[in-house]
């Protein structure tokens, strides 16, 4: 008897979950057909209707297959994915993935818009999908490049930046790259200290790491969403490597001009 009432309450229970789960589903649904009719998203290439960046622009991206020294972009892409031998000694930055170039027509187009709602929101997966792409055109073993020892961690803005403007683009895009590739995302261990220029020689001890021992003999991954040559990246990672980080890859969906 005291067994059948434990078992109806664990029914009733589970009927209650499944029907929350129904009626929140409905409601994400219906908020979305809402927007989408208020407010219709239409390519940013194209016009089509539907989205910012359509099935079909996506596909006409250039995305590379090849990797370049982050430093000298030698016109000849380096077999091993990793910095130069020229530059390698002197820099902190083991390699960089770039998934396309601001010259690509569709490329300067998203990134341009990249700034603000909605386009921030509706954008970051598909340009994470994008430096996805790039991986796999790269045929690297995913698996084994990103195992259980490998963090991502956006460069960092400045906090007055920050507040400002709200969000920072480099996290919106290693937010959902963590979702996809199921590895931790870590925007609180690199903090930017100093609101110096990315041009200006001061940049040296912009940047602080936070906590040591969730770096400490990690690969990390620092996404950035555009790598324009600058002293930033490379700043950020020589701050990781001093701070016990084992290596450090640049990953940008485009490459400045
Ligand atoms: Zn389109
Ligand atoms: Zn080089």
């Amino acid at each position: 008897m005291w067994k059948t009432r434990k078992l109806k309450i664990l029914i009733f229970y589970l009927l209650l979950l499944y029907y929350n789960q129904i009626m929140r589903n409905y409601f994400i649904r219906a908020k979305e057909f809402i927007l989408d009719t208020l407010f219709p998203k239409f390519c940013l290439n194209c016009g089509r209707e539907g989205a910012y960046l359509c099935q079909d622009c996506f596909y006409l991206i250039d995305i590379l297959k090849v990797q370049y020294c982050p430093f000298c972009f030698r016109p000849k892409p380096v077999f091993d994915g990793k910095t130069c031998i020229l530059c390698r000694d002197k820099k902190a930055l083991s390699g960089l993935f770039c998934a396309s170039s601001y010259e690509d027509r569709i490329i300067k187009k998203i990134m341009s818009q990249f700034k603000r709602e909605p386009y921030l929101k509706e954008l970051r997966g598909p340009l994470a999908e994008l430096i996805i792409a790039h991986f796999l055109n790269l045929e690297i073993d995913l698996v084994s490049f990103f195992n259980e020892n490998t963090i991502l961690i956006p460069v960092p803005i400045d906090i007055r930046k920050m507040r400002l403007q709200g969000f920072s683009q480099s996290e919106e895009i290693a937010k959902r790259l963590s979702v996809f590739l199921n590895i931790p995302v870590y925007s609180n261990v690199l903090i930017k200290i100093k609101n110096t220029d990315i041009r200006e020689k001061n940049i040296e001890e912009s940047f602080r790491c936070e906590n040591q021992r969730i770096i400490k003999d990690k690969r990390i991954l620092l996404i950035e969403d555009v790598f324009t040559m600058d002293l930033k990246m490379e700043e950020s990672a020589s701050v990781l490597k001093r701070s016990g980080a084992k290596e450090i890859w640049g990953v940008a969906v485009c490459r400045g001009l």
